[in-house]
């Protein structure tokens, strides 16, 4: 094991309870510290003069306290501090609340250095709060200072203690990874150099340079381990040959619709991979309600009449159950032997299933996460699908595809994404998209709204059950918290039940319920046995009930755009008008905005960019939505440029004779070892 990842516990002054709260800011080791990117950054190189102090911002002036200082306590538990000072320019107040101590440290008449954001109002200048040291002559030891995001019980002092010891007594051990001809043609600095400029820059310029090298190199590992999980699944000649069996045709003709131009053209995608000797690995994207389940079943039936066994997973037993049904439905006499895996069967089901499989009994699987499982073995799999692959590691979507001989494998995601990201992101696969929704489907109308009007919300909702419809409901939180000021699904489900909805069957659905409750509500829904589900997001991935044609979202300003939209398309599945009413509580002009866009548009494409734009890089495309390992420095979005030039790097390396073997390359090879076999392993859940 390497020293960087000694954990934070043994570094000088921390210990078990501050190593506690630092985990919760994602610092476990050493490494960890190494790559904490600051926040910010406080420039102290310069000093100013107060008359020419940038209003609104931080700065730093020499002053000299000029009257004794005044404390007075406007209010119980509220203490202001107040000195006047002055510089060779002008005067100014400087102000502290409820930090009487510092007092007895303001001597009229001595000098000081003070460090604070300068304010302007009718009574001239000040500066709140400001950092304070007396002054001399050496203690200005001009630097900029690393700002770093903070946890209850960590100051930035202590976070600067902490990263300072670590550089001291573990940069040592950082060896560069990067090839000659690389670094010399960016113009890199050592990485140890580069750490040490990304928390104590000589100046900004330095600072953006060492980022930006790191940045790339984090880029370049990345890429080069997508690239060759792509490499060694497509090298990997697979025995596989699974051509468009002529009951195909018969079997889409026999369907209860018309496949849409987007899905024929995708499953043709599919299908002439399926018909080749190497594995295909395919991400078929489309916007909720696109059509994507039966593609799926369609590859499925053409793995099965080619003598194969398929399997699909789902990331919610809710949503794996569903799939079951839809495939018994659509392989009815067929002669195909569909079975279901999930982690709450009974240990004798689940035996059946197992032997039923490594038999070849069972033609089709569907399941959750219980199928990566290592007692699942197959008897021959041919195909495997990863549904709302989003949902999970990329690890995981490996071990799915690991339970045969080189099965083709295809992803199904809703989460779409710019196509030049998902080349990127998703390098390891290629890219089929269902651009298009199935014909007649109503326009979800969508209204945004305050919760002055919820009796008036909760009268529609009555009327539309009235006609045979049923509603959800979505809260942001499960129980009642006092912190957050939040709808909970529990206090809304007692509320509502006894009170405007006591003529209608309601029932509550969260994801801290059984498995096996949550899927009987599910299925009763489902069965129009309950008018009304109230509900966290747990509903959120892929249930489909046509005759559900309300959404009422609680707190929608707590949720981020895509899952709005993810949430919206749970209706409008059926033929009836649906609605999508958000209860907005912010005031905030980025709620507005986000509920105006709602508002405009269904198309997933189009809120996806928006929630970029609007909430700003990192979030809806971190790296947790889509399976890739946490990155420390890089920003998916706001260094494409790096990652583009990454890229095209990682092309050349792995196309190197030298790559598999060369020294040269060794330390980023073991760099990508172990790349997708740490933290993404969970499935996630959010
Ligand atoms: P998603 O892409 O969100 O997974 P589904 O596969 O669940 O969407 O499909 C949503 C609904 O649309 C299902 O009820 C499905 O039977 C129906 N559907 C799929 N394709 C078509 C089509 N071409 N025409 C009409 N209905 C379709
Ligand atoms: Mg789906």
């Amino acid at each position: 094991m390497s020293v960087l990842s000694t954990s934070v516990q043994y570094i000088k002054g921390v210990g078990p309870k501050k190593a506690y709260r630092l985990k919760r800011i994602g610092l476990e080791t050493v490494e960890d510290v190494l790559y904490y990117l600051p926040k910010d950054y406080e420039d102290k190189r310069k000093i100013s003069l107060l008359a020419s102090g940038t209003i609104n911002e931080k700065g730093l002036y020499k002053v000299t306290v000029s009257a004794r200082p005044i404390v007075t306590r406007p209010r119980k538990g509220l203490t202001i501090l107040k000195v006047h000072i002055k510089d060779s320019s002008s005067e100014a107040h400087l102000i502290w609340f409820n930090q009487e101590y510092l007092r007895d440290k303001l001597i009229p008449g001595r000098e000081y250095l003070v460090y604070g954001k300068l304010k302007k109002d009718s009574y001239g200048l000040q500066i709140q709060n400001p950092e304070l040291k007396p002054w001399d002559d050496k203690n200005h030891d001009q630097v900029i200072t690393p700002v770093y995001g903070l946890t209850e019980g960590i100051t930035n002092k202590d976070m600067i203690k902490i990263v300072r010891f670590v550089l001291d007594n573990y940069l040592g051990s950082i060896r560069d990874i990067l090839p000659e001809n690389i670094s010399s043609k960016y113009g890199f600095t050592h990485k140890r150099d580069a750490i040490l400029q990304l928390h104590f820059p000589k100046s900004p310029k330095s600072m953006v340079k060492a980022r930006n090298q790191l940045a790339f190199e984090e880029l370049l590992i990345l890429q080069l381990g997508l690239l060759r999980l792509k490499k060694d699944s497509s090298q990997s000649e697979s025995s596989i040959i699974m051509p468009k069996h002529s009951l195909i045709d018969v079997f889409i003709d026999n369907l209860n619709f018309n496949l849409t131009g987007a899905q024929n053209r995708v499953l043709e995608e599919i299908l002439n991979d399926m018909g080749k000797d190497n594995q295909m690995n395919r991400l078929v994207q489309g916007d909720v309600g696109s059509g994507k389940t039966i593609v799926g079943i369609v590859a499925m039936y053409n793995a099965v009449l080619n003598g194969y066994q398929a399997t699909m997973m789902a990331p919610t037993e809710i949503l794996a159950t569903q799939h079951y049904e839809t495939l018994v439905d659509a392989f009815r006499g067929h002669d195909i032997n569909v079975g279901f895996i999930s982690g709450n069967q009974s240990k004798k089901e689940k035996d059946m299933v197992l032997q039923g499989l490594k038999e070849g009994e069972i033609d089709v699987i569907v399941g959750t996460h219980a199928l990566i499982q290592s007692d699942v073995t197959f008897k021959n799999l041919g195909l495997a699908i990863t549904d709302e692959q989003h949902r999970f590691g990329v690890r995981q979507r490996l071990s799915l595809s690991d339970k045969g001989l080189s099965p083709d494998v295809i992803v199904m995601t809703a989460t779409p994404i710019p196509r030049t990201l998902a080349l990127i992101l998703y390098g390891d696969l290629d890219i089929s998209i269902i651009d298009e929704l199935p014909p007649g489907r109503q326009q979800i109308k969508t209204y945004a709204v305050d919760s002055s009007m919820e009796s008036r919300i909760y009268n529609f909702i009555i009327s539309q059950i009235k006609e045979g419809r049923q509603a959800y409901i979505v809260c942001p939180l499960i129980e009642e918290s006092e912190k957050l000021n939040a709808v909970s699904a529990e206090e809304l489900f007692e509320k509502l039940k006894d009170g405007v909805f006591n003529q209608q069957r309601v029932s509550l659905l969260h994801g801290r319920m059984s498995q096996k409750n949550k899927d009987s509500i599910m299925m009763e829904f489902k069965n129009g046995n309950i008018d009304v589900i109230i509900s966290t997001t747990v509903i959120e991935v892929g249930v489909n009930v046509p005759n559900a044609s309300i959404m009422l979202i609680m707190n929608a300003e707590r949720f981020g755009l895509a899952q709005l939209h993810q949430l919206r398309g749970r209706v409008g599945r059926g033929a009836y008008q649906s609605h999508c009413i958000l209860v907005n509580n912010s005031y905030s002009k980025l709620s507005r905005e986000r509920m105006r866009i709602m508002q405009s548009t269904n198309d997933g494409f189009k809120i996806s960019e928006k929630d970029l734009e609007l909430r700003g890089p990192g979030e809806f495309f971190g790296t947790r939505q889509h399976g890739i390992p946490e990155l420390r420095i890089a920003n998916l979005i706001r260094d494409i440029e790096i990652l583009k030039a990454a890229q095209n790097e990682a092309i050349n390396i792995i196309s190197e004779e030298d790559w598999d073997m060369g020294e040269e390359y060794k330390e980023i090879r073991e760099s990508i070892n172990g790349l997708f076999y740490n933290g993404s392993d969970e499935i996630i859940f959010n």
